[in-house]
């Protein structure tokens, strides 16, 4: 794999991993829908598989990239925590801007605030495959191979859920199955986007990296609890949605000290 730079390396792992995304979805296309408790259990799943990545996969590595730019031990410590933060709130801050009907509170209108539920889950999906691309790039970038697969891997693996998730929710709302698997296939094409900007950054600018990547894991964070655990938990399928997390978390955290 030596005739790869770790800028294509970290594009064509990224866009991999994006690509499942349309390939989760592709069960809207026959109209043969596993249930909504299977549906639940294994978007628990992906948010299981997403918390392990942000912190085996992000932040420790986040610390690790740190800890080689200073001497003592707290201004790591003390980076990584500001960029979490920065990156969780520069997701808040984007979702305060959107016309917002919240998945819990907003259950007053009809038609038009179910329909803008949706749209705003799926803005999220969106928002967050960016940083996941950008981990994918860092990944293939910093340490190539060995430490972009298991992150490709774990990454595409939680796409899956993630578009059938969004496809579903639009067949839901009206949409024809085509445009519905389209609109999936569509969020998961942001990731090589954050690929190649991530894999560029960490080649050309290595003390960006503990930045980029807690600031990156600060946005999942944020996606996770604010959007994919409350869908996971909307109608009624709590325990389901625990179990889905709870083995997304260990396969990837095996999959991490496996590979990586
Ligand atoms: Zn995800």
């Amino acid at each position: 794999m030596t005739e790869f730079s770790p800028i294509a390396l970290g594009f064509l792992g990224s866009l991999a991993a994006g690509s499942l995304t349309a390939f989760g979805a592709v069960p809207v296309l026959f109209g043969r829908l596993p249930s909504q408790g299977t549906r639940d259990l294994s978007l628990g799943f992906a948010a299981g598989v997403m918390l392990a990545a942000s912190f085996f996969s992000l932040i420790i590595p986040a610390l690790d990239a740190a800890e080689l730019q200073f001497d003592n031990e707290a201004a790591p410590a003390a980076i990584v925590c500001l960029a979490i933060l920065l990156g969780m709130g520069a997701v808040a801050l984007m979702n305060e801007k959107l016309p917002h009907e919240h998945f819990s509170v907003g259950r007053e209108g009809p038609e038009a605030a179910s329909l803008r539920r949706v749209w705003l889950f799926i803005i999220a999906i969106t928002i967050h495959n960016f940083p996941e691309g950008l981990a994918v790039g860092v990944g293939f970038g910093s340490g190539g191979l060995k430490d972009g697969l298991p992150l490709a891997i774990g990454i595409g693996l939680q796409n899956a859920p993630e578009g059938l998730a969004v496809a579903v929710s639009l067949l839901g709302e009206g949409y024809s199955k085509r445009r519905a698997w389209g609109i999936a296939a569509l969020t998961g094409l942001v990731e090589p986007i954050g690929g190649l900007l991530g894999a560029g950054i960490i080649t050309f600018s290595q003390p960006l990296l503990p930045w980029g990547l807690a600031f990156a894991a600060g946005a999942m964070l944020y996606v996770i609890s604010h959007e994919i655990i409350p869908e996971t938990h909307r109608r009624g399928h709590q325990d389901k949605a625990t179990l889905g997390l709870s083995i997304g978390f260990v396969l990837m955290l095996f999959l991490d000290v496996w590979l990586g």
